[in-house]
């Protein structure tokens, strides 16, 4: 296969919406990114600004002019498409429908969204409410080019979606129906104790994740140092290298012929001045 030129390929970070959307697009461009992650409405809120004429125009101009590709969006953080409670689960599902009709009217192709929290239900009731919101959204789903992806977590709490086994329960039963995938995040994954540290243990942790999964639902990752130790089930992101996994899985990546071409999301702490840094030399990386 023909490698993507490093200046080429997609690397980004979760960029600010803050004064309209198109400015995350800005941002991206300021740091050096080929694609960006953002809120496409305030994560902390039920209700999502609707996106109007004017502001659908600039990110459109923004985005011919910065030739940023494969944006993704993330999901509101109060969104638990798993959730026990009647009236959550009524909450969520309708905001996360609001989601996907913006992330659709901006083109994006990912929507990315953390699959959901059993609280005092059980892991499999959970995943099967989860697969039901997800039904729901099947007419619309169709409509847009947006593939909603699976976040994988951390399994801090009782959110699910720490095990791959989780992931291709879903898998399993939407794919047919409704465009979807997964996002792996390298900091979840790690803390949920899949190990990512080396050559070695990425090709372990990836034989599992295609028995489990199949690794053509794989479409993007967010990459993410870890500050908890392994198997932690903890979810705190450190700068690339100065956390518990280390360099070496990032080079892994930047490198290995399974992993190098799919497109990657910073959330690393400290914003632009670290992205910058993290970007330029995720592309030295993938100089080989
Ligand atoms: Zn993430
Ligand atoms: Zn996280």
């Amino acid at each position: 296969m023909k490698q993507t030129p490093p200046d080429q390929l997609l690397i980004g970070a979760h960029t600010s919406a803050a004064g309209g959307v198109h400015k995350a697009l800005l941002e991206a461009q300021e740091i050096g990114a080929t694609t960006c992650q953002l809120f496409t409405s305030n994560q902390k809120r039920w209700e999502g600004k609707p996106i109007d004429e004017e502001e659908l125009a600039r990110w459109q101009d923004t985005l011919a002019a910065t030739g940023l590709q494969k944006i993704m969006s993330h999901d509101s953080y109060l969104i638990n498409l798993g959730s026990p409670n009647e009236e959550g689960l009524h909450k969520s599902r309708a905001a996360f429908k609001e989601e996907l009709k913006r992330c659709q009217l901006l083109g994006l192709s990912f929507l990315n969204f953390h699959p959901g929290a059993a609280l005092d239900n059980s892991e499999e009731h959970c995943l099967e409410t989860i697969v039901n919101s997800l039904e729901h959204l099947e007419t619309l789903a169709d409509k847009g080019s947006t593939r909603l992806l699976i976040e994988t977590t951390a399994g801090q709490g009782s959110s699910v979606g720490h095990k791959f086994e989780h992931l291709g329960y879903i898998i399993d039963r939407l794919h047919k129906k409704i465009p979807i995938g997964v996002c792996i995040d390298t900091c979840h994954i790690f803390s949920a104790g899949y190990d990512i540290r080396t050559k070695e243990a990425w090709d372990e942790t990836l034989k599992e994740f295609d028995e489990k999964v199949g690794l053509q639902h794989l479409y993007a990752f967010h990459v993410n140092d870890s500050m908890k130790p392994f198997g932690s089930r903890r979810d705190r992101h450190a700068p690339l290298g100065e956390g518990e996994i280390g360099m070496e899985c990032f080079k892994v990546m930047m490198t290995h012929p399974k992993l190098r071409e799919i497109p990657k999301y910073l959330e690393t702490p400290d914003g632009p001045p670290l992205w910058v840094k993290e970007i330029a030399l995720l592309r030295k990386f993938a100089k080989h």
